[in-house]
């Protein structure tokens, strides 16, 4: 099948960890693949597809003024290195770098944001590989329904206002109530994709925030509320994880850990 020359713009990482045969990764593994750190596959080995690009500017502002910024800035800084991979090649170093792994996580940068190319992608990896399962992250503000019911997990973290508080150009909150309840709906389709609300946690305002976001969406269960504590480093996430952990315990959210900074610390590519 052509495609007519469709691409896909990838953050330096791109696909990883990948490795070659007697080499190893930044895991010091001498496979490829690694954990899926958050969510509801947390501990799942898995490929990572990183793409470029980004509609918003994270920086999150902590209860004591700590400034934390977006912690993937290969995928949303202007002057970063962008590889143009054509779909039907991006295809297949997916498909010959899977080996016996069937979890492939696309993230970003926001994955939407390439939405029609990235759907021929999928399209082409379910041909490849039919029990490959495939989750998207997202920052739950934009909605492509071709994308999203190739899909087998979306993972959708809204950006509260504490995301843009270190911002001094954009005040106020990211959350597209219209778009989130369109993922939620999928639910009913025929292809009824899983879904997770993700909501990554810094101030102690977030807990009315989430309320809130919660009081007016539906098609939703406990099992996919997630509430994870901000933090790309040890240091961070110590005055994070009890702000959210409390908040899990007294709303009966579902805590999320970050598994791979505890294994890996903040290493690109692992
Ligand atoms: S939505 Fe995600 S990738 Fe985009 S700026 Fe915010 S944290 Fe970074």
């Amino acid at each position: 099948m052509s495609l007519g020359g469709k691409a896909l713009q990838l953050a330096r990482e791109g696909l990883f960890p990948v490795v070659s045969p007697g080499r190893r990764t930044a895991t010091g593994l001498a496979v490829s693949g690694t954990l899926q750190g958050e969510g509801k596959l947390a501990g799942v080995p898995s490929l990572f597809l990183r793409l470029y690009g980004c509609n918003l500017n994270c920086v999150w502002q902590l209860d004591n003024g700590t400034l934390c910024p977006c912690d993937t800035p290969s995928a949303i800084m202007p002057d970063m290195p962008v590889t143009t991979v054509a779909v039907e090649t991006l295809a297949q170093t997916i498909a010959e770098n899977m080996g016996i792994l069937r979890h492939l996580v696309i993230t970003g940068g926001e994955p939407f944001l390439q939405a029609q190319n990235l759907s021929q992608l999928l399209e082409l990896l379910k041909a490849a590989i039919p029990d490959l399962h495939i989750t998207i992250e997202t920052n739950g503000t934009l909605f492509h329904r071709r994308t999203a019911e190739l899909s087998d997990l979306i993972s959708i973290s809204p950006k509260l206002l504490s995301a843009a508080r270190g911002n001094p150009k954009k005040g106020k909150s990211a959350v597209c109530l219209p778009v989130l309840q369109e993922f939620l709906s999928l639910r009913y389709t025929n292809n009824h994709p899983d879904i997770q609300l993700k909501f990554v946690v810094a101030e102690t305002q977030d807990e009315r925030e989430i309320s809130e976001i919660l009081r007016q969406l539906h098609h939703f269960t406990s099992y996919d509320l997630l509430v994870m504590p901000l933090g790309a480093t040890p240091e961070v996430l110590a005055s994070t994880i009890p702000l959210a952990l409390e908040m899990a315990i007294r709303n009966g959210w579902r805590f999320c850990p970050r598994m791979h900074i505890t294994l890996f610390g903040n290493k690109e590519g692992v």
